[in-house]
């Protein structure tokens, strides 16, 4: 066996052996449940962590061993200035990465790329090919740098029609290629860029390096004004902390909501919830805990650097984080991450669920996006700085991050604005749907202050000038800890909460990094043109008290969960999202079409094309939860309650045949079949809602206004009858696994 037969599982997942959907089919659930074990590697097949870390990556390490020096050196260059291979270089580059990927039993390649599903996507191709009958391993230049998936079935937009569908992937050289592998072989994967023929960005990845590139120039002329002539580029930097819920599969199997919708549409409240506070940070039940370490030992081999994992605050959550990298991999890592999670837990008989709010009544997931920029010569521009000149200019960047998310908060929110995130923004658990800044007392109190300007005799204001002197040092918890805030400064970060656990980070960031690189701008402007009469520190004092001054408005260190906040908010004039319609449409107006076709991160049609794609995304998952609400409310829970009803009523019958008073019985079957009736009700009431949403043409935006005042308010009134009825009928008549089982059994 070749050096990529890693191990072999120690015991086979236990596979359920009953009819999908019944009554008993939940019981065999538990039963199997039970039975379960955690799966663990046999003490020989398993690997020091230096010895896995990277194993799988074709990275910078492999391509200098295995490249001549001339052809590396020419690979860097390329890189660095993130210009085209010629055809030469790409064979020797494409071949020594296909030697590296056989020797580890890869038999296919991919181009892997993120098209506007949310997903990544991925068509295999083997490297065989014949040469008079005989066989060939073939990976061209040409075909590690550019593939024509048929783009006709991916999410546009309406940047292209079906007829002119060709699209190409591009390789994306920052990014290293990978091998992902199963036990029965392995596929060499190819990070690229997905673009239509006509050169629009049809992905995810396109723009976001774009912005990543406005962002770096943007930066360094900036620190140039300032007075630094080392730094060449600036990248942004991103760590995503996942969070995640993990219930059995046995479970999931019998959940056709979970299925088809990630989000239990149904289920009333446990006994138990989050109540007792004894999730978070507790010790990780063993099967959960081999199922992490499966999961690092992977992501490790894929070079992902996977950091922490502990149990979140609701019952059954968990959280994994890696080191944050520079953004344009960190992005492509937390896909990995995703999939990684969902695969192995299959492995291990669980279910990964990612949705941002897969249980009512419980904590939702989301994923922080901690989130900085840093420079080519090793330093973190959002470090508080150790010396005046940092001092300066980390007060020069904290400026233009102010400036950004306040300028640009419908952008921000519309990022983070889909069907799944509806049901965590705002609730009393997640940072409100308004976008806010937490700096936290210090830090503040240096705002304040340098609004005020120093005023003489006041050593704790003198002590704040910029330029002259140091900042009074930050230690790092009095930072944080302020978990309602939607964007909240951490030390040396900036961490954007508010993104939900199911997202792909390519958006947030894309957006993040390009109204940073305005506010960049306007600040080298502005301080450029005060600069020549009085010297730099007094231009930027100036400039920076004028930005603290107008966008102070978005700090806000409370609480972000109160009603006060939101009337406060009001007062202020910050915009209040609600919803994911009302913000998706932020993406349309000309202020935003101006911005990213300005840094060259989208054009207008490209820009255009988000906003209908997330309009489409909306209306698609609000439709897959009304259709699933409606066949799980009519074909379980209905005849489950008539049977249970039935049985009542016949029970109540034949008592009172015999002469016995049930009064209240009697009570009880009425009230049932009251709320039977209005099942029926809710249950035709849904499907006319349907109905409408359905039929309604419009544009895509009023498309989903239909869907949001129609489907979703009758998928909740539905929900709440169903609820009521799951704690009346027998249990051993009711089809779906319950919340009480989902959340706690393992
Ligand atoms: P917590 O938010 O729980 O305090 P940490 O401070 O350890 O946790 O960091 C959370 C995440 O932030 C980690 O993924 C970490 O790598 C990331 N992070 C730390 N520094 C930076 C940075 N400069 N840029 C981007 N992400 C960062
Ligand atoms: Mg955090």
């Amino acid at each position: 066996m070749g050096p990529y037969v890693r191990y072999q599982l120690v015991r086979k997942p236990v596979t359920p052996e009953v009819p999908i959907v019944s009554a008993a089919a939940r019981t065999a659930a538990i039963q199997l449940i039970a039975r379960k074990t955690p799966l663990v590697l046999d003490q020989a097949q398993r690997q020091p962590l230096p010895a896995m870390f990277g194993a799988q990556v074709f990275g910078v390490e492999q391509m200098r061993s295995r490249l001549p020096e001339t052809a590396w050196r020419a690979l860097v260059s390329c890189m660095e200035h993130a210009t085209e291979l010629d055809a030469g270089l790409a064979d020797q580059v494409a071949n020594a990465m296909k030697e590296w990927a056989v020797e580890r039993g890869a038999t296919h390649f991919t181009h892997w790329f993120q098209p506007m599903t949310g997903s990544t996507a991925e068509k295999h191709d083997s490297f065989c090919s014949l040469e008079n009958g005989r066989l060939l391993m073939e990976f061209s230049g040409k075909q590690l740098i550019k593939g024509e998936p048929d783009a006709s079935s991916f999410p546009s937009g309406g940047l292209r029609a079906t007829f002119e569908a060709r699209g190409y992937t591009a390789w994306d050289p920052t990014s290293p290629a990978f091998i992902r592998e199963t036990p029965s072989g392995a596929t060499l994967c190819v990070p690229t860029a997905f673009c239509s023929w006509t050169g629009e960005a049809l992905d995810e990845k396109t723009p976001l390096l774009r912005s990543a590139e406005a962002l770096s120039r943007e930066a360094v002329r900036l620190l140039r004004i300032l007075g630094d002539q080392k730094v060449q580029f600036v990248y942004p930097t991103l760590g995503c902390e996942q969070e995640y819920f993990l219930i059995d599969r046995d479970f999931w199997l019998l959940r056709p909501d979970l299925v088809a919708t990630g989000r239990t549409l149904f289920g009333a409240k446990p006994p138990k919830g989050q109540e007792l506070e004894d999730h978070y940070f507790g010790s990780i039940a063993p099967r959960v805990l081999a199922f992490m370490q499966e999961c690092e030992n992977e992501l490790w081999r894929l070079g992902v650097p996977v950091k922490t994992r502990h149990n979140e605050v609701a019952p059954s959550q968990y959280e994994l984080a890696p080191i944050f990298e520079r953004s344009t991999i960190a992005v492509d890592h937390n896909m990995l991450c995703m999939e990684v999670l969902k695969q192995t837990a299959q492995k291990h008989g669980f279910h990964c669920l990612l949705h941002e709010k897969p249980f009512a009544g419980i904590n939702g997931s989301g994923k922080h996006n901690n989130w900085s920029m840093a420079t080519d010569t090793g330093e973190n521009l959002l470090e508080p700085g150790r010396s005046p000149a940092q001092n300066m200019r980390f007060i020069v960047m904290l400026a233009a991050v102010m400036r950004a998310v306040d300028t640009h908060a419908d952008l921000l929110r519309t990022t983070i604005a889909h069907a799944g995130n509806d049901h965590r923004l705002g609730a009393n658990e997640a940072p409100p749907a308004i976008i806010s800044i937490y700096l936290g007392e210090q830090l503040s109190e240096i705002v304040e202050s340098l609004v005020l300007g120093t005023k003489a005799g006041d050593r704790k204001r003198e002590s704040m000038r910029l330029g002259v002197s140091v900042l009074p040092s930050l230690p790092r918890d009095a930072t944080d800890r302020n978990r309602t805030s939607p964007f909240a400064f951490t030390g040396n970060k900036f961490e954007f909460r508010a993104v939900g656990s199911s997202q792909a980070t390519g958006k947030p960031n894309t957006v993040l990094n390009t109204i940073i690189a305005e506010s960049l701008a306007f600040l080298s402007d502005a301080i450029d043109k005060q600069k020549g009469g009085k010297g730099l520190e007094a231009a930027v004092s100036e400039v920076v008290a004028e930005v603290f001054k107008k966008h102070q408005r978005i700090l806000f260190n409370g609480n972000g969960y109160s009603a006060e906040w939101h009337a406060e908010a009001e007062r202020r004039g910050l915009p209040n999202f609600r919803n994911a319609v009302d913000a998706i449409g932020n993406f349309g107006t000309s202020k935003a079409v101006a911005l990213f076709e300005r840094f060259g991160v989208l054009t207008a049609k490209e820009t255009e094309s988000r906003m209908n794609i997330m309009f489409e995304a909306y209306c698609k998952a609000i439709a897959i939860e009304g259709q699933s609400a409606l066949s799980i409310a009519r074909t379980m829970v209905l005849p489950a309650a008539q049977k249970s009803q039935g049985a009542v009523a016949q029970s109540v019958g034949a008592a009172k045949a015999v002469g016995i008073e049930v009064k209240a019985q009697e009570r009880r079957l009425r009230d049932m079949s009251a709320r039977i009736e209005t099942l029926v009700l809710c249950i035709d009431d849904l499907q006319s809602a349907f109905d409408h949403a359905e039929g309604h043409g419009g544009s895509p935006g009023e498309h989903a206004k239909t869907y949001r005042d129609k489907v979703v308010p009758a998928v909740s009134r539905l929900r709440e009858v169903v609820d009521a009825l799951e704690t009346m009928v027998a249990d051993d008549l009711w089809p779906l696994p319950k919340y009480r089982e989902m959340l706690f059994l393992q």
